[in-house]
């Protein structure tokens, strides 16, 4: 497995898309404001979105949402 994992999507419908590694779920979506697209990422619980400023978010095939590994 190389270091810099790359999201290995599969379109699952109009303007979705899912990565078979992570599960990671991106939704392209209009932006009512103007003319741009926005995009959305979901997985489990946690969400992204580019009106935030965010970006996508990276590839983790191996976390594991039942594991809380962040306690101290
Ligand atoms: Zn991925």
């Amino acid at each position: 497995m190389t270091a810099a994992t790359r999201h290995r999507w599969a379109e699952v419908g109009s303007h979705r898309k899912r990565c078979g590694a992570c599960d990671l779920l991106a939704i392209r979506r209009p932006n009512p404001y103007g003319r741009q697209w926005w995009t959305e990422w979901t997985r489990g619980e946690q969400s992204w979105n580019t009106l935030q400023g965010d970006k996508t978010p990276p590839c983790q095939p191996e976390q594991h949402p039942d594991r809380e590994d962040n306690q101290p």
